[in-house]
């Protein structure tokens, strides 16, 4: 999977455990009815992530509208943005 990021964050997406893996697992079109085994087996390359607090920071902190980071899907990380929370993956 290739993330489309800004320059300063290519430190960390270098050790990203999804940069092989198919887009689609991370970047449906849509979230809705997805299976739930396609959902987890996103989350469970992100379970094995070593930068998996740093995605999961930079989306939430950024309001990355789109995809799976740090193991949260779009609408998990909606409440994480309000609350300022990333203890939850
Ligand atoms: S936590 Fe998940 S989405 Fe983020 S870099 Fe790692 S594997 Fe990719």
């Amino acid at each position: 999977m290739t993330h489309n990021l800004p320059r300063n964050t290519l430190r960390w997406t270098a050790q990203a455990a999804c940069q092989h893996a198919d887009p689609d697992l991370f970047f449906p079109l849509t979230w809705d009815g997805r299976p739930d085994q396609l959902v987890e087996r996103a989350r469970r390359i992100c379970r094995a992530c070593p930068v998996q607090p740093t995605c999961l920071d930079w989306a939430v902190r950024t309001g990355e509208p789109d995809g799976m980071w740090g193991g949260a899907t779009p609408a998990e990380r909606r409440p994480l943005r309000r609350t300022g929370s990333m203890n939850s993956t």
